[in-house]
């Protein structure tokens, strides 16, 4: 199976950065914007359309009031006309006492014709018989009311009954007292072809010189068309458009209103049409154009609105996506960082696990890399970084992970590996980083180291797998760099003690369970010259631990700034105590590359009272190997304050008389091996005489250490070496003895060789 990348494991990876807007999202903002644009266009369209209705709807029902109050109105005026005619003293004389016929149709036939446009007018008897019938101002015969004798039933009947109750007028009290009002009914029927106004009338004394005999009195019946004429009368004052009659009832015509004219049965004999106003109309033609700007500005807005989320999503999702890629990417290399490096790897061992496979985890680290960043640069630096990760990439195939964890520090995820396979990539890996950097200015050999972790048991977790990588590395480097190492279970409790080391060492500090003994310098007569500091440890289970291997590691965890101003203090206070003897202090490579340190060093001295000619340094040839400028300046400094430097361990370096020539060198220290080996080996003598005359000729004081026998010591004299320090004369011991020592001067060479 092969290992996911990741864009399985870690949401936004660059696969998903470059990922369009998804279809959901599109409608995600498409709906909300659509459904309001709608929602507006709704509510704009019903809310005008309902202001249209409403204003034609009140617009229609004024005009319909307007039909009837016309029509009413009207056959009020009909009825008034007509009162004059039959309700008076003549037409009861005329009509009921004695029926005139000429009369009758001269003053109402004729005139109601005539004068006031009616068009039909009879006169019934008290029995309801007609005796007049006059149509269009023409008599006819009486049989002609049989056309209307139907439809004015009813009237005829409403009319007598009300006669009934009130009686006929017999007094002309009745008359004066108002309580001889006229009595009439109308309504609106169909004749044959014609829709009419039809009036009954009773026929009534106005003053009551002449008075009705009988019980009942006539009947003045009129009609009067309702056609054009007839309706323009109110057409005009209730303002209605192209008012017109219909012989029928209401209907389905388009675009007119409608109002029914019904007799006294309620039935509609014909209809009214007209023009309606339509005000609402109006307003919609007037407001139509206006709302549909509004509308597609409304629609252009929305689809501004989308765009624009739309971009914005867009861009958004894409920021989020770059973002989550740096959040899982090394910026300079681009190569995985450490987060996804650990997802990966989990992953990795996930699988692994159940496809019984194994993995390597392999950790790298650049040999030299701080010194390429410190002499070339960081720009240098930088580029270094990128040209190994290139480099490594270049040797692991897809499904493996390189990723950057820190600095210079590089891991690569080995999927499916043997110890074979892992120990032929890391050998790769170092032949790769072997080869000439190019820096653009400059070109620099670097190479790497490698630590390997196989991981066959899937319940490991990615820190305790890295970490076993890292300790593998870690001898990997210690073993001489540029090589790689399996880690093995050993090396956990080699780490194991350290660290318990590093605790201790922190709180010999802190307790100060450091101590400094002091080694006697004496010439060849036993006569003391000056003493060397040496550190002490005194650890609670080992013991005395020795400073050739607590320095060195109070170097690598950080603890080498205290332990220099311990060092540093302490000698020089105790160097107070000595008159005319010189104290030698210790200085590493590392201390003396260390910001700040000469600035330390003259503060002690400064603070102390101590005169800088009377303490040597020792630093060895390895302090200046490097040759840097920092270095040189340190110690010329140093040097110029009055300090004494001297080369420790001479003869063990590689090109010893160049530093001699190129550092300000007072002394020299021929290494303990010299002189150990005098008397076993002809070329010891040679060699250790050789220094001797070389240190002569360039005005080095020199003197040698670890002198234990009597026969070393007449051997360096014989060659000129008169400064001595070694078990022969005194082991280091503390301060407390030298005190007594300075007092005497001198050690006793018989007394103390035995
Ligand atoms: P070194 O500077 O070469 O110190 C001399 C070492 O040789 C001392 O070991 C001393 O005890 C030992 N020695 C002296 N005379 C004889 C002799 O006749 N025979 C033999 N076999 N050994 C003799 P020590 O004290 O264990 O120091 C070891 C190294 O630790 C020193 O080597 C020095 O490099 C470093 N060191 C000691 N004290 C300090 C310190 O205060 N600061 C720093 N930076 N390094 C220190
Ligand atoms: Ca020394
Ligand atoms: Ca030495």
């Amino acid at each position: 199976m092969v290992f996911s990348s990741a864009a399985d494991t870690i949401p936004g990876s660059s696969a998903q950065a470059a990922k369009p807007l998804g279809g959901n999202a599109r409608t995600d903002l498409l709906w909300p914007l659509a459904i309001m644009g709608i929602m507006a266009t709704v509510i704009l369209i019903g809310g005008v359309a309902a202001l249209v209705f409403e204003f034609d709807a009140g617009s229609l029902q004024r005009e319909q009031g307007g039909v009837s109050h016309g029509i009413s109105g009207r056959i009020d005026e009909i009825e008034h006309l007509i009162v004059p005619r039959a309700a008076s003293d003549e037409a009861v004389a005329n009509l009921a006492v004695n029926f005139d016929v000429d009369w009758a149709q001269r003053n109402i036939g004729l005139y109601l014709a005539q004068a006031e446009g009616f068009d039909a007018a009879f006169v019934l008897t008290h029995e309801d018989r007609p005796v007049l019938a006059s149509l269009n101002a023409k008599v006819e015969p009486v049989e002609a009311y049989a056309d209307f004798a139907a439809a004015a039933r009813s009237l005829v009947d409403t009319v007598r009954a009300t006669e009934a109750r009130r009686g006929p007028v017999r007094t002309t009290e009745q008359i004066r007292a108002n309580l001889a009002a006229p009595i009439q009914a109308s309504e609106i029927e169909r004749v044959d072809d014609a829709t009419y106004v039809l009036t009954a009338t009773l026929v009534q004394p106005d003053f009551g010189a002449v008075l009705i005999e009988g019980p009942r009195a006539p009947i003045v019946l009129t009609a009067m068309a309702i056609d054009q004429a007839f309706i323009d009368v109110f057409a005009d004052r209730y303002l209605l458009q192209g008012l017109a009659i219909q012989q029928r009832p209401p209907g389905a015509w388009t675009d007119l209103a409608q109002a029914p004219l019904r007799n006294q049965d309620g039935e509609s004999v014909a209809t009214l049409t007209w023009l309606p106003t339509k005000p609402g109309q109006t307003l919609l033609n007037r407001l139509g154009p206006p709302i549909l700007i509004f509308l597609a500005m409304l629609a252009a807005l929305v689809v501004v609105v989308y765009r624009r989320s739309l971009t914005a999503a867009r861009s958004l999702i894409q920021s989020e996506g770059r973002a989550t890629h740096m959040a899982y990417h090394d910026a300079l290399t681009g190569l995985p960082n450490r987060v996804l490096f650990f997802d990966r790897l989990a992953l990795a061992i996930d699988q692994a696990k159940r496809n019984h496979q194994s993995i390597a985890v392999h950790c790298i680290d650049l040999d030299k890399f701080k010194q390429v960043n410190d002499t070339h640069g960081h720009p240098a630096g930088d580029e270094l970084i990128r040209e190994a990760a290139r480099r490594m990439k270049a040797q692991c195939r897809a499904a493996d992970t390189v990723a950057r964890l820190a600095g210079d520090e590089f891991a690569v995820i080995q999927i499916g590996a043997s110890p074979a396979s892992a120990a032929a990539l890391a050998a790769r890996l170092i032949e790769a980083m072997r080869a000439l950097v190019d820096l653009g200015a400059s070109r620099v050999l670097v190479g790497c180291s490698a630590g390997i972790a196989m991981i066959n048991d899937g319940d490991i977790t990615p820190a305790e797998a890295l970490r076993q990588a890292d300790l593998a590395l870690y001898r990997a480097k210690h073993e001489g760099r540029g090589r790689y190492c399996f880690f093995e279970m050993e090396m956990d409790t080699a780490i194991k003690s350290r660290r318990q080391m590093e605790a201790d060492l922190r709180q010999a500090l802190a307790n100060d369970e450091l101590s400094m003994v002091y080694q006697p310098q004496v010439d060849q007569t036993g006569r003391v010259k000056g003493v060397e500091a040496l550190l002490r440890w005194q650890h609670c289970e080992r013991g005395s631990v020795s400073p050739s291997y607590f320095v060195p590691f109070a170097e690598e965890c950080g603890l080498l700034g205290e332990l220099t101003l311990f060092t540093l203090r302490r000698a020089l206070a105790d160097s107070c105590r000595w008159h005319g003897l010189d104290v030698a202090v210790n200085i590493s490579a590392h201390q003396l590359r260390r910001d700040g340190f000469a600035d330390a060093l003259i503060g002690i001295a400064a603070e102390l009272g101590v005169d800088p000619e009377k303490i040597d340094l020792e630093i060895t040839e390895s302090t200046l190997l490097l040759d840097d400028s920092h270095t040189h300046d340190t110690l010329s400094r140093l040097r110029e304050m009055g300090f004494k430097l001297v080369l420790d361990d001479f003869g063990t370096g590689y090109s010893s008389l160049t530093y001699l020539r190129r550092y300000p060198i007072d002394k020299i220290k021929i290494d303990r091996s010299f002189v150990a080996e005098l008397g076993h080996h002809a070329d010891a003598d040679a060699i250790v005489a050789a220094i001797v005359n070389l240190g002569h000729a360039l005005n080095l004081e020199v003197v040698a250490e670890g002198v234990e026998t009597v026969e070393q010591l007449q051997r360096l004299v014989a060659v000129g070496c008169r400064d001595i320090q070694g078990y022969l004369f005194s082991r280091p011991v503390d301060a407390a003895e030298i005190d007594i020592l300075s007092q005497i001067g001198i050690i006793e060479l018989n007394h103390q060789a035995a």
